[in-house]
């Protein structure tokens, strides 16, 4: 008996069955400008708050269409539009630094593609610099526009390192993500003291000895 899809969604559940490494995009995705699909979006959230029941005649919630459509395109999904990604300018390694650079605590504020609810947690990023060495503020802002899409916490762990692999010529990176997710704590199991955490890795990293410093590093900087 064939199920319908309702019935597919349902028993895949929160199962996270990530297809690639690549945000699954239409290949029309940028055809409209974003002021088209703010004006789109709001009037299908209309309809959405409407099918609730909200009267939409009330004062407070009379601009939650608009509200809500802005904030997806410019906002929490700013990072689907390939135009919105940062410059990641390089330098020469001009100290010869061949050991290991670390920025820790960068701030992920993301979504989950399966609910939209919100991902909260840090990035932890490191790498061993070959001949080119990045500019550490590129790295937060890179982290910042891969975690603006609908995500998941194994994908945004995986483009994150894939990206900075391939900028700074050396597959010598390691990217590690702590994170909340409310679809955990606010519905389903509501687990609110769950975390997740994801690994992700490359080059010397492959050692046991190498990522071993890179956790002791955060450990102590951290306190723990
Ligand atoms: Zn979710």
């Amino acid at each position: 008996m064939k199920k319908n899809k309702t019935a597919l969604i349902e028993e895949i559940g929160d199962m996270h069955l990530s297809s690639s490494v690549e945000t699954p995009l239409r290949d029309d995705a940028f055809i409209k400008s974003d002021e088209e699909k703010i004006k789109n979006i709001q009037a299908h959230f209309k309809q959405i708050m409407e099918e609730l029941g909200l009267d939409l005649t009330d004062d407070s919630l009379s601009g939650t269409p608009y509200r809500v459509a802005k904030m997806y395109v410019k906002e929490l999904f700013y990072g689907l539009n390939p135009i919105n990604k940062p410059k990641l300018s390089t330098f020469q390694n001009k100290y010869g630094y061949k050991k290991m650079l670390i920025e820790q605590n960068i701030t992920i504020d993301s979504a989950c593609e399966h609910h939209f609810l919100p991902i909260t947690g840090h990035a932890h990023v490191a790498y061993i610099p070959n001949e080119r060495v990045i500019g550490l503020s590129k790295i937060n802002r890179l982290v910042n526009y891969y975690a603006h899409r609908p995500q998941v916490q194994e994908r945004l762990c995986k483009q994150i390192l894939e990206d900075l692999q391939k900028t700074l010529n050396t597959r010598s990176v390691i990217v590690m993500i702590t994170a909340k997710h409310l679809c955990v704590s606010s519905r389903g199991i509501k687990d609110i003291s769950s975390s997740t955490i994801t690994i992700e890795y490359g080059g010397d990293f492959e050692k046991p000895a190498t990522r071993n410093e890179f956790l002791n590093a955060l450990n102590k900087e951290n306190g723990e």
